[in-house]
């Protein structure tokens, strides 16, 4: 294997129609599709085939589009917000929840998700990177084989989400302690984050600064970054660690304008294009594109060679 290639995963969370002013999500599904079809478009130009995480309940509205951009060579799986998921009101994300109500809730979100796609996924996103000690073995058990449920570094009380000791580098999962490395077969591999500096951000949570292009919050809760040096940081820190794969996971959400320079989330995203493979090549890498499953499958025959511990 060539140890100088380095993953190129970009992502989308597709959420639903924001039902506030303050909730993640297009205005319209109108928005979301025009967002969804740019990004794939704007990466589709460099080369680039994302992995849209799509909540379950757009089906009905926009399965026949998640299928064409499948085909075209997207990957798709299933995101859940447990607060936009739930039945009975209660407003937590799915860390919050015990394995029995985080399997019904997944069980729920699949039969939805195959209902209107015909397929089933096999990796996951949970809204808010939010997750506990069950989660894992309910994913699973459920025949799920890998996703993005760990953002390293952030810890946000009021989400359930806790990854202050989470290992960064692709890994299969812990059944007892979501944080480490364990033996479980699926293959977690946490969005990219540059670990060089904590910073708490105004919402009220630590973290570190990841790539996403216009940040995932409110315009006036967003803390300004240098996108280029963020991206320099996390190839080093593949450059120095040498984890087993090496990957660059990149987040985004259906609500951001990727099209038009006069906006950050595409200037952002224009920033982190151009300047991928010089970067990259200055560390001696090179990267290469991959969804998701693509990842997890390159990630398996590395892994499998090697002893586990
Ligand atoms: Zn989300």
């Amino acid at each position: 294997m060539d140890d100088s290639r380095a993953y190129i995963l970009f992502t989308m969370d597709v959420e639903i129609v924001a039902g506030s002013a303050t909730a993640s999500g297009p205005d319209s599904n109108a928005e979301g599709a025009q967002r969804i079809r740019e990004y794939m478009e704007v990466l589709g130009e460099r080369g680039f085939t994302p992995t849209f995480f799509v909540d379950p309940q757009l089906g009905s509205e926009q399965a026949e589009l998640f299928l064409e951009l499948r085909d075209a060579g997207a990957e798709i799986g299933m995101h859940i917000h447990a607060a936009k998921f739930s039945q009975d009101g209660r407003t937590d994300e799915l860390g919050a929840l015990t394995a029995a109500e985080q399997k019904a809730m997944l069980m729920r979100g699949l039969e939805l998700f195959e209902r209107h796609f015909q397929f089933r996924p096999r990796i996951f996103r949970p809204g808010c990177f939010s997750a506990n000690d069950h989660t894992y073995g309910v994913l699973t058990e459920l025949g799920f084989e890998g996703g993005s449920i760990s953002i390293p570094g952030r810890v946000w009380m009021e989400r359930y989400c806790e990854w202050s000791a989470a290992e960064p580098h692709p890994h299969y999962a812990n059944a007892a302690m979501r944080q480490y490395p364990g033996s479980l077969p699926f293959v977690e591999i946490p969005l990219s984050v540059d670990r060089s500096q904590k910073h708490r951000h105004p919402l009220g949570f630590e973290y570190y600064f990841d790539l996403r292009p216009g940040d995932v919050y409110q315009s006036e809760n967003v803390v300004p970054r240098d996108h280029r040096q963020v991206l320099e940081n996390i190839v080093r820190q593949l450059a120095e660690e040498q984890p087993l794969l090496k990957t660059i996971v990149i987040d985004v959400h259906n609500d951001r304008d990727f099209r038009d320079l006069s906006q950050a989330p595409a200037q952002h995203l224009r920033t982190i294009l151009d300047n991928l493979a010089p970067v990259l090549a200055a560390y001696g890498l090179n990267g290469v594109n991959a969804t998701y499953t693509e990842a997890i499958r390159i990630f398996k025959a590395k892994a499998d060679v090697r002893p586990r511990f």
